[in-house]
């Protein structure tokens, strides 16, 4: 699946502030880390725990990283797991968020999942 908005993130996605965090170039509250991916603080957190979850590879969002490698995909949601249950949100709940394209609000082209939660999340989200 592939279209305009697509394409466009593509273009954009060789380097974010995403990636400079991954080269270590600009610091960054990290939570978890393995070889494919890792996980920091948001900057400005919408809630008690807001923390991103992001590949070690420059994939430009959800789509992409379905065409070049869906397994990662699994991977994150896995990791997004393992930093609720660190954070201690896991037994009283939390939400998984990925922003994809100009409707949603994505900023960064480089595919992250918000881990959110420590208070009630309303639904639907605004
Ligand atoms: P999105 O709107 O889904 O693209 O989310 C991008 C998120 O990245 C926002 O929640 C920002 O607050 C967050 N953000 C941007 N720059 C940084 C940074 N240097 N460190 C941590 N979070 C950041």
């Amino acid at each position: 699946m592939s279209d305009a908005g697509a394409q466009a993130r593509r273009e954009q996605s060789s380097d974010t502030v995403f990636g400079a965090i991954v080269r270590g170039e600009i610091p960054a509250d990290l939570v978890y880390e393995d070889d494919l991916c890792l996980a920091f603080r948001d900057l400005n957190p919408q809630a008690p725990v807001h923390v991103l979850v992001i590949p070690r590879e420059g994939i430009a969002g959800l789509t992409e990283a379905g065409e070049a490698d869906p397994a990662l995909l699994g991977h994150l949601l896995q990791a997004a797991d393992v930093v609720a249950q660190r954070e201690g949100i896991a037994e009283r709940g939390w939400r998984v968020v990925i922003n994809v394209g100009a409707d949603a609000g994505q900023t960064v082209n480089h595919l992250h999942l918000h881990v959110l939660g420590g208070r009630a999340l309303s639904w639907p989200p605004g």
